[in-house]
């Protein structure tokens, strides 16, 4: 028997699923198919974020993190540690335990809210069907008056390191290693590449990371590049910009060794490593999920063609997260996942493009709202700049976790808070104050008149807002106003 749903959605990720649970919250008929296998054959919704992405490298970046302030930063505590060891089984089991108690809460949720999950690789068939094929082959069609796309994105390949899940890996291999590498090469200086590298040099290995561009970070503000780079390479992360890898030769032998050739100012180079992570971008989803004769428009780096409501060329197919365009991170797609399922209850929800936040959780932290520097320079616009480092806050000194500068750009004429850029400790967390300020529009006085608790991290902000107009306490004012 055909089955009949107000909404189908494609993929369970935090696109897919908050897709669902807010269109079950409205009172849609919802089904979420979803046809993510673990590797011990257990069917699971969350998608990349829950399962390989997000959450699983924010586990072994935290396990890291503690496991390398114990033995370089304990000691300026008065703390002394006589013996420390990482058992890597341990920790990549606290890993796999968070991403399952994360995986079961969304069936939870399913449950709570009547999402009918739906277990199965699924195929639009029809502007109003959809195909779901379970693991065993059996089919299913659902019936719907509307779909909602959310199959995510994959790793890149590149031919010259090409994965074989065991030398040369992707981000999923690279949270799964079983020892830690001595020598790891890291190709692409990106979000996984940098999260990822800092996760094992933590652990000991030599980490190499080789980049294609002569630019390090490109989105990021100028200034908080630079920073990051003098911080990661005094934390052993080898970065080396303008590297083109043109190929790889497994050594022979017992123990398999690769080396990686790549080319770089100099001329023609060679490295050898015992791991290889691939880490050059991530692509859209859509293989074999719909017939061209449908009418959805893929646009040519393979994305789904979507308006700014995520509606496809089909008015009752819609598409969101990484599978369209725009930054793929997890919040974004959800944002994308709300706005769809509330403008089906015709209500009038947008997504703010302009203020997706970005974080690398390296640490210390990067992350940035809104537009930097370089791009009000290109764009012609006057700003005013307020920055505060770390090194002047209170709460950062007695942390002992004191790297890294906050900045807060406004414009001249409105005193409007364009962007923030935060390199520091707990800068994710730091830099929503500002999100926030921002969607409602405020200026840098509008922080700076706020009165923030003493002493907390947040006091950066408040300095750096201040400082945009002259108005620093704890540092000196380039201009006074
Ligand atoms: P996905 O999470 O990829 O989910 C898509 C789902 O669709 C998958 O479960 C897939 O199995 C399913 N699917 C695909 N095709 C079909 C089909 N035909 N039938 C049924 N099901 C299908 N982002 C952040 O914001 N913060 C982070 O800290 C962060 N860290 C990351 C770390 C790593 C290592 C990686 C790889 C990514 C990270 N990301 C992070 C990015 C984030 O994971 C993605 O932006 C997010 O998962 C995209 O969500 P989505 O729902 O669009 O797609
Ligand atoms: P990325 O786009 O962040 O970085 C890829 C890097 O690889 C770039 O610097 C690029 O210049 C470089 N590169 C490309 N081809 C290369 C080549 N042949 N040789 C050497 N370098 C090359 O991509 P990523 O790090 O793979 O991450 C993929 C996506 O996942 C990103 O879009 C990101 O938003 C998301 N993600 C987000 C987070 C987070 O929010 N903290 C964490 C991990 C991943």
């Amino acid at each position: 028997m055909t089955k009949k749903y107000d909404v189908v959605v494609i993929g369970s990720g935090p696109a897919g699923y908050v897709a669902a649970i807010r269109c079950a919250q409205l009172g849609f008929s919802v089904a979420c198919v979803e046809k993510w296998r673990t590797k011990e054959n257990k069917s699971v919704y969350g998608g990349t974020c829950l399962n390989v992405g997000c959450i699983p490298s924010k586990a072994l970046l935290d396990t890291t993190h503690k496991f390398a302030e114990a033995q370089n930063s304990f000691d300026a505590h008065g703390i002394k540690v006589t013996k420390m060891d990482i058992d890597v089984p341990s920790m990549m089991s606290r890993k796999g335990a968070v991403v399952s108690q994360l995986t079961q809460g969304i069936k939870g949720l399913f449950a709570t809210n009547k999402v009918d999950g739906v277990v199965g690789s699924a195929k639009i068939t029809g502007v109003n069907t959809v195909l779901v094929t379970d693991h065993d082959g059996n089919k299913q069609s659902l019936e719907t008056k509307n779909i909602i796309i959310a199959t995510g994105s994959q790793p890149i390949n590149i031919p010259p390191a090409p994965i074989d899940h065991e030398t040369i890996v992707d981000s999923t291999g690279a949270l799964e290693f079983e020892k830690i590498p001595k020598r790891l090469g890291v190709i692409g200086a990106g979000v996984i590449g940098l999260e990822l590298g800092s996760v094992w040099a933590r652990l000991g290995s030599e980490v190499t990371v080789l980049e294609a561009l002569d630019e390090f970070l490109p989105p990021v503000d100028r200034q908080i590049a630079k920073e990051a780079a003098k911080i990661f390479s005094k934390q052993g992360l080898d970065i080396k910009l303008g590297s083109q890898v043109k190929g790889h030769k497994f050594s022979k032998g017992a123990k398999k060794q690769i080396t990686l050739e790549y080319s770089d100012k100099e001329g023609k180079q060679k490295k050898a490593f015992d791991k290889v992570i691939v880490a050059v971008g991530r692509k859209p989803v859509t293989e074999g999920l719909f017939d061209d004769s449908l009418g959805i428009k893929i646009c040519d780096r393979g994305f789904i063609e979507v308006n700014d409501h995520c509606q496809t060329k089909v008015p009752n197919i819609f598409a969101v997260g990484d599978v369209v365009r725009g930054p793929m991170l997890a919040h974004k797609g959800s944002d994308e996942g709300v706005m769809v399922a509330e403008r089906l209850a015709d209500k009038k929800t947008q997504v703010n493009y302009a203020l997706v936040p970005s974080v690398i959780y390296t640490h210390p932290e990067i992350a940035w709202v809104g537009q930097n520097e370089e791009e009000l320079k290109a764009e012609g616009i006057e700003y005013n700049v307020g920055s505060f480092p770390f090194a002047a806050s209170g709460r950062a000194l007695a942390a002992n976790d004191s790297e890294g500068l906050v900045k807060i750009v406004s414009q001249k004429a409105t005193d409007r808070i364009l962007g923030c850029q935060i390199i520091g400790p707990s800068a994710a967390d730091l830099l929503q104050q500002i999100v926030i300020a921002m969607e409602f529009s405020a200026s840098a006085e509008d922080i700076g008149l706020t009165m923030f608790s003493h002493p907390a991290l947040s006091e950066a902000v408040h300095e750096a807002a201040l400082a945009a107009n002259g108005h620093a306490i704890h540092i000196g004012n380039k201009k006074r106003r």
